[in-house]
């Protein structure tokens, strides 16, 4: 676990999200405030796949200063209800691809409102096909230890601050 950093250049020195929030490039904005923005997904799953982003260039999970992460989740239950009315979609998946091995292809930090509908061939394969399922010693353990992690004040920063 990382303290939360002061947003930075992105690493690979161009961000396309970066350019979009300057102005630099076509978008589609549905909202912004002076921290956040929202933007249509320009490769949607379907009609209505918005993206919430800070304006500032945070890559991962672990970099979101507190007060950010919250008030993208306040923007982002904000939009929900508007964006299922405006898909005609009640079903939606919230998700956040935080880091490459989790799927992000843009290293600026974003969460996908996506909705969903029947038959429309996206998937969240959860619960995962190929899970070595534990038995109920390691599942109490890895909630022990996160449990006493959050009891530890040296160890809490960041979104889980
Ligand atoms: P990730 O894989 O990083 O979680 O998702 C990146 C998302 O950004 C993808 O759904 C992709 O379609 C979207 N995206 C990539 N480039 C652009 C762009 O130039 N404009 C917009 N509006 N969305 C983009
Ligand atoms: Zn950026």
């Amino acid at each position: 676990m990382h303290a939360p950093t002061a947003p930075r250049a992105p690493s690979s020195g161009h961000c396309i999200f970066c350019d979009l929030i300057r102005g630099a490039g076509e978008v589609s904005i549905c909202y912004e405030d002076s921290v956040a923005i929202a933007f249509l997904d320009i490769q949607p799953v379907n009609p209505g796949h918005v993206l919430v982003v800070p304006r500032e260039h945070y890559e991962v999970l672990q970099d979101i200063p507190k007060d950010v992460g919250a008030h993208l989740y306040m923007v982002a239950a904000k939009l929900i209800p508007r964006v299922q009315t405006a898909a005609g979609a009640t079903d939606m998946n919230i998700v956040v691809n935080s880091g490459a091995a989790a799927g992000q292809n843009v290293m600026h930090y974003h969460i996908h409102l996506i909705p969903r509908r029947e038959g429309d061939g996206f998937d969240v394969p959860l619960p995962f096909p190929g899970s070595q399922m534990p038995n109920r010693q390691q599942l109490d353990g890895m909630a022990a230890r996160i449990g006493s992690m959050l009891r530890d004040p040296l160890t809490n920063s960041g979104m889980q601050g």
